[in-house]
């Protein structure tokens, strides 16, 4: 795809500039555009690009659902789910039917009642294994096609910004693009943030994890290994996505070849690791996978075929986070503003969250030309309270690593805190489809939890037209190929393990940090 249709005069003014054209950055500018604010979309890169990030959970498609109907974008519903995704944007990504977790001890051959593994009914519907190179470019094409301005292979290099005025961005093209407001959505290297000075030095995370990923060809499925024949679990493994977890950190397999109408045949593979217990060592990512492998034998008979077809990338501490994350006419989004760890798959769905509340925000404030920070305040509270919640869950996990009932225990609490959210956004969702009320997503946002909507929205008399009371909708410009969503899926189904953790699993051991 050439990525470079035509070039905006630098000299015109913009209501909302977007730094990045990934995920968040693409779809925002799309609901932007959409709702007829002049937007500019900008980025170093050019799509297709490689990206990170591939698992979706059910929250993450019932909160696309969202954005796509309360922003009538409807292009945006096809991201929502795995057959959608197959027909109308790319034959390259995978299908997710379960999240597999195998717990293994090292020294000791894998124990087939050490698994758990939460199975999506098809039913309900499918979560996706997107390939980000085609999802992004999909999403970056709709958010162009709905009239946002873009601008690829063009870094922002310098930032200014005048409260009383709007935005200055300079670039190393040497071009200056001016704006009422900023977005960054630029990732971990957010331009906003290092011009500002926002990350919180040292991080609060209390996770201290670092990574090594890359896509990989020949991949054996673990249900075709010997240990991961006697699983029994309900699903195939390799329908899903799998972690290996052991005490010291956790391995993804997210294959994008599990079905048979695939057009791909990559399988993204990624080690995490407590970066205390396991430094960084003095060789390739290679030579460290595979040295990691040897320590253990029945993981290593998935990758004894396997090969890495792009550099491997290698991390640093994984964590960072930001001081604010909104302020005077900018906002960062959540990949911009800070990042936990990849376990349980939760980037995409905090990068939507803050899609999802800062659209409208940003329509009324083109509309009404108000651009001040009390406006956008919330969202900051939310953003640092996604964080933190995630924090609290992969910390605990990676404390639990060492036991397994201890960790059964952790996945329990993660189970627990994924389902609820999910139910209650999907039911606001119907509500809005029946009601068309906008005001369901609004009171969603008002919680006491940050980085949990609020439990009561669905049962909110505000929810429900009252008699006298119109419906607070959306106004905007009528799209003709616009169409209303379907209802979403209600949920997920359960989770299974083969062994009941024990009462006194829950009590860390003395060893715990
Ligand atoms: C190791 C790892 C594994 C992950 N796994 C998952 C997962 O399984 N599921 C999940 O939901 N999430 C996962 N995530 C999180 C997920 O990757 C992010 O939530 C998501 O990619 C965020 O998208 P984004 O558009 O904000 O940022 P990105 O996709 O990083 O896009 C940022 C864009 O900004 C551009 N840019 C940067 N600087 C500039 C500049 N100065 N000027 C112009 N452009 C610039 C870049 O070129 C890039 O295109 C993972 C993250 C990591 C690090």
């Amino acid at each position: 795809m050439n990525s470079t249709p035509s070039r905006p005069p630098s000299g015109d003014h913009y209501d909302v500039a977007i730094l990045g054209a990934g995920l968040a950055g693409a779809m925002l500018a799309a609901v932007l555009a959409r709702n007829s604010v002049k937007v500019l979309l900008i980025d170093a890169a050019t799509h297709p690009r490689f990206a990170v990030g591939e698992s979706t959970i059910p929250y993450t498609s019932a909160v696309t659902k969202i954005v796509a109907a309360r922003y009538q974008v409807p292009e945006i519903d096809a991201l929502s789910g795995f057959r959608t995704v197959h027909e109308k944007i790319t034959p390259m990504c995978g299908r997710k039917q379960n999240f597999g977790f195998i717990y293994h001890r090292e020294g000791h051959p894998q124990d087939p009642a050490l698994t758990n593994q939460m199975v999506i009914s098809e039913r309900q519907g499918t979560e996706t294994h997107l390939f980000r190179q085609d999802t992004d470019a999909y999403l970056y094409r709709v958010a162009v096609g709905y009239g946002a301005e873009p601008r690829t292979g063009t870094r922002v290099t310098d930032i200014k910004i005048v409260p009383e005025r709007g935005v200055m961005l300079r670039t190393d093209t040497d071009e200056e693009f001016h704006a009422s407001y900023v977005v960054d959505a630029g990732g971990f290297r957010s331009p906003v943030a290092a011009a500002l000075g926002l990350r919180e030095e040292p991080t609060r995370a209390r996770t201290r994890s670092r990574a090594l990923f890359t896509h990989m060809v020949g991949v054996t499925p673990y249900d075709q290994v010997p240990a991961g024949r006697s699983n029994g679990q309900p699903v195939p493994w390799h329908h899903g996505t799998l972690h290996h977890v052991f005490d010291g950190g956790w391995l993804w397999v997210i294959p994008f070849d599990n079905h048979d109408e695939s057009r791909n045949g990559l399988c993204s593979v990624g080690l995490t690791l407590d970066e205390r217990a396991h430094p960084r060592p003095d060789r390739s990512p290679q030579e460290e996978f595979d040295g990691f492998l040897r320590r253990f034998p029945d993981i290593a008979e998935q990758f004894t075929h396997a090969k890495a077809i792009r550099p491997w990338v290698r991390t640093g501490r994984l964590q960072y986070s930001s001081t604010r994350t909104v302020g005077d006419r900018y906002c960062l989004t959540a990949h911009a503003a800070g990042f936990v760890d990849a376990l349980y798959s939760r980037g995409m769905t905090s990068t939507l969250e803050v899609v999802n509340a800062l659209g409208w925000r940003l329509i009324e404030a083109s509309r009404d030309g108000d651009w001040s920070t009390e406006r956008f305040a919330d969202v900051d509270t939310m953003q640092q309270g996604l964080f933190d919640v995630h924090d609290d869950l992969v910390y605990s996990s990676f404390v639990s690593f060492r036991d397994y009932d201890l960790w059964s225990a952790v996945l329990r609490v993660w189970h627990a805190v994924s389902i609820l959210p999910t139910v209650v956004v999907q039911r606001a969702l119907r509500s809005y489809l029946q009601t068309g009320d906008d005001q369901v997503f609004r009171d969603l946002e008002v919680t006491d939890t940050p980085g949990f909507p609020r439990r009561s929205a669905t049962t909110s008399p505000r929810c429900w037209p009252s008699p006298g009371r119109p419906a607070r909708r959306w106004s905007p410009v009528p799209c003709p190929r616009a169409r209303r969503p379907s209802v979403c899926s209600p949920g997920w189904t359960r989770l299974r393990s083969s062994r009941r953790p024990s009462s006194s699993a829950i009590r860390p051991t003395s060893s715990s940090r």
